[in-house]
C-alpha cells in the first residue's frame, strides 16, 4: 500500500512520524495502514480513487483538536491528514474575502485578516492548532457565533474531493448562490464523511475598532439566567454571552484576575464591539441588563484586562479538567428559555452519580459544556461519568434542543441522533451519506445517525 501510495504523494507526502496523526485531543487510540499528507487537491483526489479502487477506508485529519474522536481512524486504511495543503490562494483585502486551501490554521487566517483591518468572525477555542477545513468540517462556532454565527456562516464556496476521487466546487467568491441543493451546506459539518474540503473562499469583515466586556456575578442560576434573557430580550447588540455556574467559578475562580465577589454563584461574560463610542454605548447597557441583581458588575477597558478575562475564559477547560484530573465535556444546546433547567439538571445528573457536574459554555446561544469530572484512577468514576453522560443526551431531547452544538457527533457520539430525529429524517441522513460514498469508505464509524443493526 505505502509504496503506490508515494508514487501519488511523494517520500515528502508520507509522514516521517506517523503516531502524531493516530489520536486527536479525545485521547481516543487509532490506527491507520498509513499516514499521507497530499500537498494539492489533485493528489488527495488520487489518493481517495486509490483508496476506492481497494476498498481502503479514509479518515480525513485538520489539526486535531476535534473532541469528538472524528478524526481518528478506528479500524486502518489510509488517515489523510490536510497539513501541507497550507497556502492563501488569493486575498482580496477591499472586497473582504480569502481564498485559502484547507490545512491553513484557523489562528493564521486571523493573523492575517487583522494584520489588514479586518476580521474572520468563527473564533474557536483551539485556533493555534485548528485548521480552516477542520472548522468547516465540524462547522465550529466559539463565544462570538452569538453576533457572527458558526463558521458556515463566513463560507461562500468549498472546493472538496468526493469519492470516488473528484474534485468538485460549490459556490464561490459569491455572496448569494441559490441554483441548486445546498451542497456547500451539507458538506460544512459534515465531519469527513460526505467529502474532503481542500479548499474555501470565506467571507470577512472590517474588523471592530473596540471590544469591551462586562463581567457580571450573580447569586445563583436562575439570577444569571434573568440577567441572559434581559440582555437578549432586550436586543442589546452583544457579540458574545457567556457564562459559567457556581462549581466552574470554584474550579476556575483561583487564576481569575482579582478575588471572586462574596456570594457569587454564577457569571455571565458579554461583550460589546464596534467604533469606540458604540461599544462604550453597549458596554453601558450592557452593565444595566447584567446589573440588575448581581452581586458585582466588573467593565474592564484597557487592553491588558479585556485580554487577561478572555484568555482566563478559553483556558476553563483546562482549570475544569484539574479539579479531578479527567472529565467528559458535552455540547448540548437547548432552546434559550430552557437554559437554566438544562443547567440545573447538569448539576443534578452529576449528584445522582455522585460525581462533581457542572456547565459552562455559550449562554446566548443556549450551547452548555456539561461536565463530569473524575479521577483517572478510578475505572468506576468514569463508567459513571458517561453513564451521566448518555442522560445529558436524553435531557438536550426532552428539552426541545439538541445532542451537539459545536463538537459534532463523531465516533464518541455515534449513533445517538436516533433519539433526536424521526425515522425519517435518519433515514435521509443515511441516504446522504450512501449518495455521497457510496462504499461507505470516508470516514466509516463516524457521524451515525444510529448504530448498525
Ligand atoms: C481547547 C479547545 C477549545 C475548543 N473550542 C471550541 C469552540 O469554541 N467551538 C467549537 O466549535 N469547537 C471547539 N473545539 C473543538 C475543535 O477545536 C473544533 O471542532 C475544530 O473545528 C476542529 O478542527 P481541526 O482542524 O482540529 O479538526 P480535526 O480534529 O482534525 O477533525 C475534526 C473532524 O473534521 C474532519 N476533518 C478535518 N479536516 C477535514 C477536511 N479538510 N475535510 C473533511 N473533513 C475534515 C475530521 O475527519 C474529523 O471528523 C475546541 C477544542 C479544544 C481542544
Amino acid at each position: 500500500m505505502e509504496r503506490e501510495l508515494r508514487a501519488i504523494v511523494g517520500d515528502a507526502g508520507i509522514a516521517a512520524e506517523p503516531g502524531w496523526f493516530l489520536t486527536d485531543i479525545s485521547g481516543l487510540p487509532g490506527k491507520a495502514d498509513a499516514v499521507v499528507l497530499p500537498a494539492t487537491a489533485e493528489e488527495v483526489a488520487r489518493v481517495v480513487a486509490w483508496c476506492y479502487e481497494h476498498d481502503v477506508p479514509i479518515t480525513p485529519r485538520g489539526g486535531g483538536t476535534g473532541v469528538a474522536g472524528g478524526a481518528v481512524p478506528l479500524d486502518g486504511g489510509v488517515l489523510l491528514a490536510l497539513d501541507r495543503l497550507d497556502r492563501v490562494r488569493q486575498f482580496d483585502p477591499l472586497l473582504w474575502r480569502l481564498h485559502v486551501e484547507a490545512g491553513v490554521k484557523t489562528g493564521a487566517v486571523h493573523a492575517l485578516a487583522r494584520d489588514n483591518g479586518l476580521m474572520f468572525a468563527p473564533d474557536p477555542g483551539a485556533a493555534e492548532q485548528s485548521q480552516i477545513g477542520g472548522n468547516i468540517a465540524t462547522n465550529a462556532a466559539g463565544p462570538h457565533a452569538y453576533k457572527y454565527g458558526a463558521t458556515a456562516t463566513w463560507v461562500t464556496g468549498l472546493e472538496a474531493v468526493v469519492p470516488p476521487g473528484e474534485v468538485v466546487f460549490v459556490g464561490g467568491a459569491i455572496r448569494k448562490d441559490v441554483a441548486g441543493y445546498d451542497l456547500k451546506s451539507l458538506l460544512i459539518g459534515s465531519e469527513g464523511t460526505l467529502g474532503i474540503v481542500t479548499a474555501a473562499w470565506l467571507r470577512l469583515l472590517p474588523a471592530p475598532e473596540v471590544t469591551l466586556p462586562v463581567a457580571a456575578f450573580h447569586r445563583d442560576v436562575s439570577s444569571g439566567c434573568d440577567a441572559i434573557l434581559r440582555v437578549v430580550g432586550s436586543g442589546i447588540g452583544a457579540t458574545a454571552v457567556e457564562f459559567l455556574d457556581g462549581e466552574t467559578l470554584a474550579c476556575a475562580g483561583q487564576s481569575f484576575d482579582g478575588p471572586l465577589p462574596e456570594g457569587a454563584g454564577f457569571l455571565v461574560v458579554a461583550e460589546a464591539d464596534g467604533s469606540a463610542s458604540e461599544a462604550v454605548r453597549l458596554q453601558e447597557e450592557l452593565i444595566e441588563a447584567l446589573g440588575e441583581g448581581a452581586v458585582a458588575v466588573a467593565a474592564p477597558t484597557t487592553r491588558d484586562e479585556i485580554e487577561t478575562l478572555w484568555r482566563w475564559r478559553s483556558g476553563l477547560a483546562f482549570a475544569v479538567l484539574a479539579r479531578r484530573g479527567l472529565a467528559l465535556s458535552e455540547d448540548i444546546v437547548v432552546p434559550l428559555d430552557r437554559l437554566e433547567e438544562a443547567i440545573d439538571e447538569t448539576a443534578e445528573i452529576g449528584r445522582r452519580h455522585d460525581l462533581i457536574g457542572l456547565s459552562f459554555g455559550h449562554a446566548g446561544d443556549g450551547n452548555l459544556h456539561s461536565t463530569f469530572l473524575f479521577s483517572p484512577e478510578s475505572d468506576d468514576e468514569r463508567a459513571r461519568a458517561w453513564r451521566a453522560c448518555d442522560e445529558l443526551v436524553d435531557l438536550a431531547v426532552r428539552l426541545g434542543g439538541s445532542i451537539s452544538g459545536e463538537h459534532g457527533t463523531g465516533w464518541l457520539k455515534r449513533g445517538q441522533l436516533e433519539k433526536q430525529w424521526p425515522p425519517r429524517a435518519v433515514e435521509l441522513h443515511e441516504a446522504i451519506k450512501r449518495t455521497f460514498d457510496p462504499k461507505g469508505l470516508l470516514n466509516p464509524g463516524k457521524k451515525l445517525a444510529r448504530l448498525p443493526a
